[in-house]
């Protein structure tokens, strides 16, 4: 037998009442039982992007509102300011020149987060620029960006746009759109909202449905002026992703039940744990300022990254995430996203230890646990 464990920062494991809510028969969706769902659904996203405004649902990966954020408020031309700390970041850079926008980066080593005071400066010079685009977490570096901080910088300028990419830290970490001043963020089902990929969501400030108004971009099924209208009605301009928005009304109970709050400190509690089982276990950190989202840390040089990985996950059941282009074969990335607890962090670290030592790494079994459990104890029945 081999029980798998899902321990990668997307997709992440859907909770059995999830699965099960998503097993129901399909229903049509032009009828007020849906409609039903939709408010609730609507409802529910507004509480955990902490905005009065609409969170449009789109029926697409992450990346499809990703792609909605620069084509609904952009023009060809305009110039904006990516973030590029990560495979993430060149994700924004790269959206954008297909769209004949042009666009300057902050190159970041990857493991290192955004500075406000460079975003800055870089307004200050450049104060033609129309948005600046980043992540909230850089998944692929396992960065938190201090979004908070760059909000307050951006805001200040009356004709740029902050674009966030939140599909690993809404959910994650408190957000506050409204109040931080965050003019569209984006996120999709398969992280921490613990559902299938194939969901996004996308949020507008004013500020931000005025820019939709001037842009020129040519967009159909992307077209958020026709979601606006159809989900104020609450039902969408096109056939909706049924089934993943239902297991949705599921998951905004789930966070209701918890309390968002205990949602962000328990995804900080197994960050917490993890990190410091990575540390006791003699390993260095890749990210500067973790995120909540996922733990990276660097392997020795002697280890073959994508070797362990492919073994633990073949042999061992326990699904990781490697690196990616420079970091190919050179870290490990532990999620901690979405329905993931005190257990499933152990596992990770407990699949670490032993698995690590089959590499021939010089590992004391158990160093990690004791770390991980010193955090973990002090939460567990709480
Ligand atoms: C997973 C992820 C994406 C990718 O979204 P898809 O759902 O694969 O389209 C984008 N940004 C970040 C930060 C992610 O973690």
């Amino acid at each position: 037998m081999l029980k798998k464990y899902l321990i990668a920062p997307g997709p992440t494991p859907v909770p059995e009442k999830v699965l099960l809510e998503m097993t129901k028969p399909v229903i049509h969706h032009r009828t007020s039982e849906f409609s039903a769902t939709f408010e609730k659904v609507a409802n529910g996203l507004k509480k955990v992007f902490s905005t009065e405004q609409d969170v449009l649902m789109l029926a697409g990966s992450g990346t499809a509102a990703m792609e909605a954020a620069v084509v609904n408020t952009l023009n060809p031309g305009d110039n904006v300011l990516v973030i590029n700390a990560g495979k993430f970041g060149q994700r924004w850079r790269d959206i954008c020149k297909t769209y004949g926008i042009l666009v300057s980066t902050i190159d970041m080593d990857w493991g290192k987060a955004a500075k406000p005071e460079e975003i800055e400066q870089f307004l200050k010079a450049n104060p033609d620029t129309k948005a600046v685009l980043l992540q909230g977490s850089e998944t692929s570096t396992t960065v938190y960006h201090p979004v908070e901080e760059i909000a307050k910088v951006v805001r200040k300028n009356e004709n740029t746009l902050l674009i966030v990419d939140g599909i690993t830290s809404i959910g994650v970490h408190d957000t506050k759109f409204d109040e931080w001043g965050i003019d569209i963020a984006i996120t999709g089902s398969q992280k921490a909202f613990m559902l299938p990929p194939g969901l996004s969501l996308i949020c507008l400030s004013k500020k931000a449905w005025n820019f939709v108004e001037k842009s020129t971009i040519p967009r159909y099924y992307l077209d958020l002026r026709k979601e606006l209208k159809s989900q104020k009605q609450a039902t969408t301009a096109y056939t909706p992703a049924l089934t993943l928005i239902n297991g949705l009304a599921v998951v905004l109970e789930m966070f209701e039940e918890e309390g968002l709050e205990n949602v962000y400190k328990r995804h900080a509690v197994n960050g917490e744990a993890t990190r410091a089982a990575v540390k006791a276990m003699g390993f260095k950190l890749l990210a500067e300022t973790p995120s909540n989202a996922a733990t990276g840390f660097y392997l020795p040089e002697d280890i073959d990254g994508g070797k362990l990985v492919k073994f633990m996950r073949e042999k061992v059941g326990i699904t990781y995430a490697g690196g990616q282009d420079h970091l190919k074969g050179r870290i490990v990335r532990i999620s901690h996203l979405g329905y993931h607890d005190a257990f499933d962090t152990i596992t990770a670290i407990s699949g670490l230890e032993m698995g690590l030592r089959k590499f021939g790494v010089d590992i004391k079994l158990g160093s990690g646990i004791a770390a991980a459990e010193e955090i973990l104890q002090n939460y567990i029945g709480e």
